[in-house]
C-alpha cells in the first residue's frame, strides 16, 4: 500500500477507474483506488463459471454507446464484439418483442393489427418511437384500446414490482426508455455502437487500471481508512489530515454515517441457474411484464455469443426494496427518482462540499442511474473540469 498517496478514489467501478486512470496518466499522480468487494470493475465484474460460460454478477451488462469519444477511450482496453441486444416479452401467453413494435402488435392482435398500424402511422409518423404516457392521451378508440392494453400488460405490473411505484407514480422518463417502436425494427437499443468487451468487463477493467501509478486494494471500505475530522471539514487518513485529493465514487449518505437517514434505492436479487440444455430462450433477455415476482432472465451464452455445447446459464432477477443489513436486496442498486429523495441528497452533497480536497461522483454518490457511456463521460469531463490544466 502506498503510505502517502497523491489521490485516493474510493470504488473500482467506471467512475473510479476512469478517474484513477486520467490521474495516473494525465497529472502523473500516484493514486490509490480502494474498493469493498473483493474484486475491480463495480457492476461491471464478470467471471468465467465451471462450464466455461462468462457470468455478470450483478446483472447483464451491455456497450451501447452514442459517442466516438467514449468508444475510442474504451477500445485502448478491449477489443469488441459486435452484438445486437433482442429482448422478447411473455404477454398474455405469447413471446413478443420488447419494445413493442409492429411484430408485437401483429402476434398480440392477429385480427386488428394492419388498422392499427394505419391509425399509428397517422398519428406519429413511420418510424417513430412513443414514449406510453404519450400513447395514453391519444384520442383515437382504436389506439386508446391499444395503449390502455400495453398499459395494463407491459408496464403497470412490471413497474409495481420493479420500482414498488405505479408508472403515474415514478418518472416519466423512467417508462419512455421502452417506447413503443412504429416499425418492425426488434433491435432493443438504437444506439451507434453496441458491442461487447472481447474478453469480458473485468479483463477491460484491468488493463483500463494497469498503470504504474494506479495501486488498486480491494475489500476495504473507505470508512476503515477514512475519516472526518472534528469541524468535518478535513479528511483524516493514517491518523492525519490527509493533504491529498480524495476522489469518492461511493453513496454520500453512508460517508456521513448517514446523519440525516438513508438514501433509498432498488434491488434486485439474481438468481444463477445452470441448465443441461444448448440453450433454454430465443433471445438473450426474456422479459416478464406479468404479476410474476421475477422481472427478467438472461442467457449469458446469448449476451457473451459464446457457444458452448449442453450447458447454459441464466440469471433470473427479483426485485426490492434495498436494505443494507439485509440478507436479501443489499446492493444498493437504482437510485428512486423523486424529489424526496433528491432533496435528501442535496443535504448531504451540502456537507460533501465542505470538506477541502474531496470530489464526487458515480451513480451513488451522485444519487442517479447512469448507463455505462453517462458514467464515462461524467468521469472524464469531471477530470477535465477539475483536475486538468
Ligand atoms: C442490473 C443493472 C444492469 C445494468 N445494465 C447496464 C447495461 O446493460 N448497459 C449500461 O450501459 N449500463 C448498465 N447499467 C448501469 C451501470 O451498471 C452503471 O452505469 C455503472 O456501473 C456505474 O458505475 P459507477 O462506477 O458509478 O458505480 P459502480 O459500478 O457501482 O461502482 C461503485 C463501486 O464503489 C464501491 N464502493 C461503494 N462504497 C464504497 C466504500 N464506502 N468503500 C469502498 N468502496 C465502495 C462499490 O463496491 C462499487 O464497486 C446497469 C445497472 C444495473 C443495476
Amino acid at each position: 500500500m502506498i503510505s502517502k498517496p497523491s489521490f485516493i478514489v474510493v470504488g473500482c467501478g467506471y467512475a473510479g477507474a476512469v478517474m484513477a486512470r486520467q490521474i495516473a496518466e494525465q497529472l502523473n499522480k500516484d493514486v490509490l483506488i480502494i474498493d469493498k468487494r473483493g474484486h475491480i470493475a463495480g457492476n461491471m465484474y464478470d467471471y468465467t463459471n465451471s462450464y466455461g460460460i462468462p457470468v455478470h454478477k450483478y446483472g447483464p451488462h451491455i456497450s451501447v454507446m452514442d459517442q466516438d469519444k467514449t468508444y475510442h477511450y474504451l477500445s485502448r482496453f478491449t477489443e469488441w464484439i459486435p452484438y445486437r441486444h433482442r429482448v422478447n416479452a411473455v404477454i398474455c401467453g405469447k413471446e413478443v418483442p420488447l419494445p413493442i413494435n409492429f411484430t408485437s402488435i401483429d402476434l398480440l392482435f392477429p385480427k386488428k393489427a394492419d388498422s392499427l398500424k394505419k391509425s399509428l402511422i397517422r398519428s406519429y409518423g413511420e418510424n417513430a418511437n412513443i414514449p406510453i404516457m404519450t400513447l395514453k392521451k391519444n384520442t383515437d378508440p382504436d389506439i386508446r384500446e391499444l395503449s390502455d392494453f400495453i398499459f395494463e400488460n407491459v408496464f403497470l405490473h412490471y413497474t409495481e414490482k420493479m420500482w414498488g411505484l405505479t408508472p403515474e407514480e415514478i418518472d416519466p422518463g423512467v417508462t419512455a426508455r421502452i417506447p413503443i417502436r412504429l416499425s418492425y425494427n426488434d433491435d432493443h437499443f438504437l444506439h451507434k455502437y453496441q458491442v461487447m468487451p472481447k474478453d469480458g468487463f473485468t479483463k477491460l477493467f484491468e488493463n483500463l487500471l494497469d498503470h504504474p501509478n494506479i495501486t488498486v486494494q480491494l475489500s476495504t471500505n473507505s470508512l476503515d481508512l477514512l475519516s472526518l475530522s472534528e469541524d468535518k471539514q478535513n479528511v483524516i487518513y493514517n491518523g492525519a489530515v490527509f493533504k491529498g485529493t480524495v476522489v469518492y465514487t461511493g453513496a454520500l449518505d453512508e460517508f456521513f454515517n448517514y446523519t440525516f437517514g438513508e438514501l433509498p434505492y432498488r434491488s434486485l436479487e439474481f438468481e444463477f441457474e445452470d441448465h443441461k440444455k444448448d440453450y433454454i430462450q430465443n433471445t438473450p433477455v426474456l422479459n416478464w411484464p406479468d404479476t410474476r415476482r421475477a422481472t427478467r432472465r438472461t442467457e449469458m451464452k446469448r449476451l457473451v455469443q459464446k457457444s458452448i455445447p449442453d450447458h447454459t446459464t441464466t440469471i433470473t432477477e427479483y426485485p426490492g426494496a434495498y436494505s443494507r443489513s439485509g440478507e436479501h436486496f443489499n446492493q444498493p442498486l437504482y437510485p428512486i427518482a423523486n424529489d424526496a429523495c433528491f432533496e435528501l441528497h442535496q443535504r448531504y452533497k451540502k456537507l460533501a462540499d465542505r470538506i477541502d480536497n474531496f470530489y464526487y461522483l458515480g451513480r451513488l454518490a451522485d444519487y442517479k442511474y447512469y448507463n455505462m457511456e453517462a458514467t464515462i463521460l461524467r468521469a472524464l469531463s469531471f477530470f477535465e473540469e477539475h483536475f486538468a490544466g
